[in-house]
């Protein structure tokens, strides 16, 4: 028999499909569950975005576009982008759009290092687990920073300074931070940028995708850092800000590496949908009212589950500074109910209880010393939010009373 190669056999993957997966199981049996499993906006895209996705259905735009886009899309885009950050020169040939941002995590490690040669890429854990499985599967050293829950889920710059090395080729930052909701603040950018000097070969990841959902005031790119944009590869895209998960839309930029990821598209997904291409620009250039309504919504929700999760015996929660996730600390609750560890706490929440989320060990190893967490993804009805957490705060009473 032919044989899967080791690549392929150790990717890793999304956990947060894994537990979907459990959770319809369960579902399918009968069984009902609250579930706060998975990073997508609760939302359909906007009616004008519907629209113009049927607009362009009955235009005939079927085709293949461009690799990098079409043009309105990149113009729009860069306008979009430089926008957001703070009236940065970006320009549409700097632009590439992709099918998600996603696939540009991957385009950005595999432009950024060589197999086998030792390159380096640091990337924040917890974090997106698609960072690590890619570093790996590209044949780049994988080197996790440690975020803090005492720094707001900042990293420590001493960490960063021991990090980097003349092998470090990549850094991938994400803010607003999935799963911890965490924020870099402007200040904290400035200090990356200060130790970025003096490592000049260092291109910077900015996993932006959640740039709409801060809630902290203005977003500021590390982009918008003097010295910083061009080494900095900026991802957003229409996933999380217009509801558009499905429908594929992502864009990077960077002046000298969007011709490479141009490349890398025509050498995979050819385009992005055509169809998709053509909503997207109605989602930028359209009414924002639907985009502010949804960030509005989720805020309102923000507020109502870090409310609610304080309550709850066991259990503390940073107040999120954005995106649509809450990371409680519930390393009391564990103990209170004789759970050996967060992911046992899950899957008991899960069978026990009925509800669904994401123990830390799905976002990277457990960082030593702080605790045990799980992630909600708040993007559900009010009615959920608040039926979910009191069955947890039931839950850990009920099981505390047996081990008492
Ligand atoms: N980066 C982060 C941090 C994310 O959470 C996600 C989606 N969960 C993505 C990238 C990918 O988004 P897209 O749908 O645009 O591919």
């Amino acid at each position: 028999m032919p044989e899967i190669s080791q690549r392929a056999q150790s990717l890793g993957t999304e956990n947060a499909f894994v537990v979907l997966a459990e959770v319809n199981d369960l579902i399918r049996q009968g069984r009902d569950i609250v579930s706060f499993c998975i990073g997508q906006p609760d939302f359909p895209a906007p009616d004008n975005v519907q629209e113009a996705a049927i607009k362009a259905i009955r235009e005939g735009k079927h085709g293949y576009t461009p690799s990098a886009g079409i043009d309105p899309l990149r113009e729009a885009a860069a306008k979009y982008m430089a926008g957001m950050r703070g009236g940065l020169p970006i320009r549409p040939q700097d632009v590439v759009v992709g099918a998600g941002a996603k696939p540009f995590i991957a385009y950005a490690i595999l432009s950024a290092t060589d197999h086998g040669a030792g390159h380096e890429v640091i990337y924040p854990n917890p974090g997106f687990p698609i960072y690590e499985s890619q570093i790996l599967a590209c044949g780049a050293k994988p080197v996790p920073i440690h975020l803090h829950e005492a720094k707001d889920f900042a990293f420590d710059i001493q960490d960063l300074e021991k990090s980097l090395n003349r092998n470090t080729r990549l850094l991938i930052l994400n803010y607003p931070h999935n799963p911890t909701g965490g924020l870099l603040s402007r200040a904290d950018l400035e200090k990356i940028a200060s130790v970025l000097k003096k490592h000049p070969q260092v291109w910077v990841y900015a996993d932006e995708i959640y740039s709409r959902l801060c809630y902290a005031g203005e977003f500021f790119s590390i982009a918008q850092v003097p010295g910083m944009y061009e080494r900095t590869i900026i991802a957003d895209g229409a996933s999380k800000t217009w509801a558009m998960t499905g429908w594929r839309i992502g864009f990077a930029s960077n002046p000298l590496l969007a011709p490479a990821f141009t490349r890398w598209i025509t050498n995979t997904e050819s385009c992005a949908s055509q169809i998709s291409q053509w909503a997207a620009v109605e989602a930028i250039n359209g009414s924002q009212q639907p985009a502010e309504d949804m960030r509005k919504s989720f805020l309102t929700r923000r507020d109502f589950i870090f409310g609610l999760l304080n309550q709850v015996p066991g259990v503390s929660c940073k107040l999120p500074g954005g995106a649509f996730y809450a990371w409680p600390n519930i390393t009391e609750a564990c103990r209170m109910i004789g759970a050996k560890d967060s992911e046992e706490f899950r899957k008991r929440l899960l069978n026990e209880a009925g509800v669904a989320v994401l123990a830390d060990i799905h976002f990277g190893s457990r960082v030593p010393g702080e605790g045990q967490h799980l992630r909600f993804s708040y993007a559900a009805s009010k009615e959920q939010i608040e039926a979910g957490v009191a069955r947890m705060a039931d839950f850990i009473r009920k099981n505390t009373r047996k081990a008492a």
